[in-house]
């Protein structure tokens, strides 16, 4: 061995500001520390796993780990790994050098604003000093896989470092943390476990934990150890390898739900984006649950947070998944990632696989797609809403149930009509009357069951304006029922004249309908039913507008010919009074007056009998 003159060196002038910096700065999240050391630790495995299959190292046989231990009693962390190693002259310009010039150039960029704190930190190489954040003392016990001497290197927090010759026989590093007084509280099993699994848990090299306080027989008595992570997370492997039993097993553990998401969806980006990742559907529980979902963003395998919003558009933010981006910074600020060209493009190639794949299953797996439907469809609806690009993509898996009971998009709902008019049903039950009377025309009905659905339905208005469509409730008109035969009934309508309703601006007129069943029908103008609804939303505490109606008398009618030649008598004003009252019942709720009208008049009627 060579024989090494101990250096023992004080870290220049300004170096002495780093280590209260880190200390403050970095307080909020102070348990990155480990995550660091732990990925110094795993990086330096990985690369001599890529020294060994390039033939450049004989590793034949070697079982790589990482292991954290620690001691309550000696007051110590010490990070294990049997990786590369470093020579003297390594630890030289990694540790003592490198990472201090890009502190000092970190000081000098940031000091004084405290906006982008984490930030920072990993773009200069900051992140073994990270281990001041609890430490008073590091030691660093290293030796290269090169065979060179091994090294000892020693810093306290005021800056001060040593370096000699060390011991250590195997090749790869230890670094050991003597914690300080304020960070005993990491010296715990159950602590550390759960940081390893918030931040470590898909390292790519095992890693344990390890008490050195307890006896090698109690451990021995647990069993053989198991690894804290899952070196090959499944978001790595190829999707064509991976089961669907596999994709609800990792979302069952990654996300601690026992139940099974709707489906998933395993990105693989190429270059420039350069991802990977794997989202997933949850279902939604309403009620007492939060929509909103968790995306786990990870750097190399690495955690790096779970909440980042900006990945992914902001109408997607209920689904679940784990993404993995090497091109971002392994400490990532909100700020950063908020004007990001390359965010932007993630977000929007998220958007579009999303779309695609619910395409391809509505396509492909027909049956299930419908089954899934109802839990999918305020997602779909809200996403249309919000983003015309995804409309656009998704429009042939956007589905309405129509009258029929099928499940059809638009463009299938259009496809037999000669025109562009689509009409919907907001209350199958209190509109039964109209959709009977569409039925006996042969015209489809759309059911709208979704508080949704009608703003969907303007959205789409505004998307297709060029293709004229239009959507019509189906008591917005009586366009598409009427019959043949005239179209005047003058006596009977004046009987009508003097009927009011207090949320109604009535109108009567006379028309051939159909269906000759129905003597009356009301007709409400869909842009003054609109309007009411958006005066509802925006304005619910002004006075409501009275809706648009006409009262349509129908001539092809028994009920209203008899009204119009007089057969009644004087009972005339009665069963006119029954017939609007029905045309009411059948059109909306009623109120309390128009409720006891009714009743007194089927009374009186029924004595007439
Ligand atoms: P970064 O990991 O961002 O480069 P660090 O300050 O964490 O910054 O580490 C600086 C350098 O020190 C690393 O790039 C690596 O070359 C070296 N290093 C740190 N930890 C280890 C280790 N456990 N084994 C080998 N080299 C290491």
């Amino acid at each position: 061995m060579s024989n090494q003159t101990n250096k023992t060196s004080g870290i220049s002038v300004q170096a002495e500001h780093i280590f209260p910096i880190i200390k403050k700065w970095l307080y909020s999240e102070k348990e990155i520390f480990l995550r660091e050391l732990v990925s110094n630790a795993c990086d330096a495995v990985t690369k001599l796993r890529r020294l060994s299959s390039l033939g450049e190292y004989d590793g034949e046989g070697e079982k790589y780990a990482v292991t954290v231990s620690f001691s309550a009693t000696a007051k110590t962390i010490t990070i294990t790994d049997n990786g590369i190693g470093m020579t003297a002259e390594e630890v030289d310009k990694y540790i003592c050098s490198m990472a201090l010039s890009g502190a000092l150039d970190f000081i000098e960029k940031y000091e004084g604003s405290k906006n982008d704190q984490a930030g920072i930190i990993g773009h200069f190489g900051l992140g073994f000093y990270s281990a001041f954040m609890v430490a008073d003392t590091v030691d660093v016990h290293t030796r290269s896989y090169t065979g060179a001497p091994a090294v000892d290197w020693t810093c306290t927090e005021a800056g001060q470092y040593e370096m000699g010759e060390g011991q250590k026989e195997e090749h790869g590093t230890e670094v050991i943390l003597h914690l300080n007084q304020d960070n005993e509280e990491y010296l715990s099993e159950f602590k550390l476990r759960e940081i390893l699994e918030r931040y470590c848990t898909f390292m790519p090299t095992e890693i344990y934990l390890v008490d050195e306080d307890k006896e090698e027989e109690e451990r021995e008595g647990e069993g053989t150890p198991a690894p804290i992570n899952d070196p090959h997370p499944l978001w790595q492997k190829n999707a064509s390898d991976c089961t669907e039993a596999e994709y609800t097993a990792f979302y069952q553990k990654v996300f601690s739900d026992f139940r099974e998401p709707l489906f998933s969806l395993h990105l693989n980006a190429d270059y420039p984006l350069n991802f990977k990742g794997i989202l997933y559907f949850p279902k939604i529980r309403e009620g007492y649950e939060s929509p909103e979902g968790i995306i786990k963003l990870y750097y190399n395998q690495v955690f790096v947070a779970d909440n980042i919003k900006e990945v992914i558009p902001e109408y997607l933010l209920m689904l679940r998944g784990v993404l993995d981006c090497p091109e971002l910074p392994l400490n990532v600020s909100r700020s950063y990632l908020q004007n990001n060209v390359y965010v932007a493009k993630v977000s929007a190639y998220i958007a579009k696989k999303v779309a695609d794949k619910l395409v391809s299953l509505c396509n492909v797996e027909r049956e299930r797609f419908e089954t899934l439907y109802p839990d999918l469809k305020t997602f779909i609806s809200y996403a249309c809403i919000c983003d015309r690009k995804f409309y656009d993509r998704v429009s042939s898996a956007l589905l309405f149930k129509n009258d029929a009971g099928q499940m059809i998009s638009i463009d299938d709902y259009l496809k037999d009509k000669d025109d562009k008019t689509i009409y919907y049903a907001t209350d199958e039950q209190q509109q039964s009357s109209y959709i009977r009377m569409f039925q006996e025309k042969g015209i489809s009905v759309l059911l709208f069951d979704h508080i949704l659905d009608t703003r969907l339905a303007e959205s789409i208005e505004r998307y297709r304006e060029e293709d004229g469509i239009k959507f019509l409730r189906i008591d917005a008109s009586t366009d598409a029922i009427k019959g043949e035969g005239v179209a005047e009934a003058d006596t009977a309508k004046q009987i009508f004249e003097g009927f009011s309703s207090e949320s109604l601006r009535l109108t009567v007129e006379a028309q051939p309908l159909a269906d000759a069943q129905t003597p009356a029908i009301l007709t409400i103008s869909e842009d003054s039913r609109r309007m009411q609804d958006m005066m509802r939303m925006y304005a619910p505490d002004s006075p409501e507008m009275p809706l648009e109606a006409t009262l349509v008398l129908n001539t092809n009618n028994d009920l209203i010919l008899k009204l119009n030649d007089g057969t009644f008598g004087e009972l005339a004003p009665r069963v006119a009074q029954q017939i609007f009252s029905l045309a009411l019942l059948s059109s909306k709720k009623l109120n309390a007056t128009e409720m006891q009208t009714l009743l007194q008049n089927s009374y009186a009627l029924l004595g007439e009998l």
